[in-house]
């Protein structure tokens, strides 16, 4: 082989290698693009939490129905969320999903009702009665007030729906009915039907100047209690502000309800209403 002909053989051969590296980017380029859908695939197929069959794709159905700042609090860390639901979904989901029920309770009546004791810390009302958990949790929390100098006491606890029927009467005999359901429900809608709501005297605004209504709105989630018509919030709850009626939870329904529903019993108890079966469904562990 001459010079001439070596020269050309090797410009031949460093071409085709130009061509083969060309080619080899290519191709490398088109696997990484389709590896790239394949993350996007992969994000959807992706498990949200290991102790869930929830996966990226259910996030859609995850949010649903809730504020945009919500639900995009929850998609940026579904994981948190879910491990923060947790404790919502064994015992205590009935009293959350139960708490704002779209269709009314009907004739429900808890099955765990106690009375007050008498003479106790709460004074002699052996007249008043709650579900158990949330007596234990009221007492609880009056032992602890009694500690800080304030002495709870209240007036109304469970009422049955029959109970509910006469007290909404008898408002609506004195007063129109739009004015009424401010401030009382229909019966089969009120809270108290539950056995777990409290209404603390003395009722009216002025109870959340007292001692006592300081005391509550700074400790009552400690011990379980969320605060169910707030003020500021007349137009989401319907309700006017009663600062006197609690609704008993538990803590870490409280703690959920801070830090995913903005603070609101009725956000977080009508989304539960309409995924908490999906979420306990899907919990596997
Ligand atoms: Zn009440």
């Amino acid at each position: 082989m001459d010079m001439m002909t070596a020269r050309t053989v090797v410009s031949a051969y460093l071409d085709s290698s130009r061509l083969a590296g060309s080619l080899l980017l290519a191709v490398s380029c088109l696997l990484a693009s389709s590896c790239r859908s394949e993350a996007t695939v992969t994000d959807s197929r992706t498990m949200l939490h290991p102790d869930y069959w929830l996966f990226g794709r259910d996030l859609p159905r995850i949010v649903e129905g809730l504020p945009r700042t919500l639900a995009a609090a929850i998609e940026t860390d579904p994981r948190l969320f879910l491990e923060d639901c947790k404790p919502l979904l064994r015992e205590r989901r009935d009293c959350i999903e139960r708490a704002w029920p779209s269709k009314g309770l009907g004739d429900w009546a808890p099955d765990d009702l106690r009375s007050f004791p008498a003479g106790g810390i709460l004074g002699d009302r052996p007249d008043l009665s709650l579900r158990a958990p949330a007596l234990a949790a009221l007492l609880s929390m009056a032992n602890a007030a009694r500690q800080d100098g304030i002495d709870l006491r209240v007036s109304s606890a469970w009422r049955s729906r029959d109970y509910q029927e006469s007290l909404h009467g008898r408002y609506l005999s004195r007063a129109d009915a739009d004015r009424v359901a401010t401030y009382s429900m229909k019966p089969g809608l009120s809270q108290h039907q539950l056995g777990t709501a409290v209404d603390f005297a003395g009722i009216g605004p002025a109870f959340a100047a007292t001692p006592e209504g300081r005391w509550l709105a700074a400790h009552a989630r400690e011990h379980g209690f969320s605060l169910s018509y707030p003020a500021g919030a007349e137009t989401l709850t319907g309700m006017r502000w009663e600062p006197w009626h609690y609704l008993y939870l538990g803590t870490e329904a409280c703690d959920v309800q801070r830090a995913w529903f903005g603070d609101s019993q009725r956000l977080m108890a009508r989304y539960f209403e309409g995924q908490g079966e999906l979420l306990a469904r899907s919990r596997f562990r």
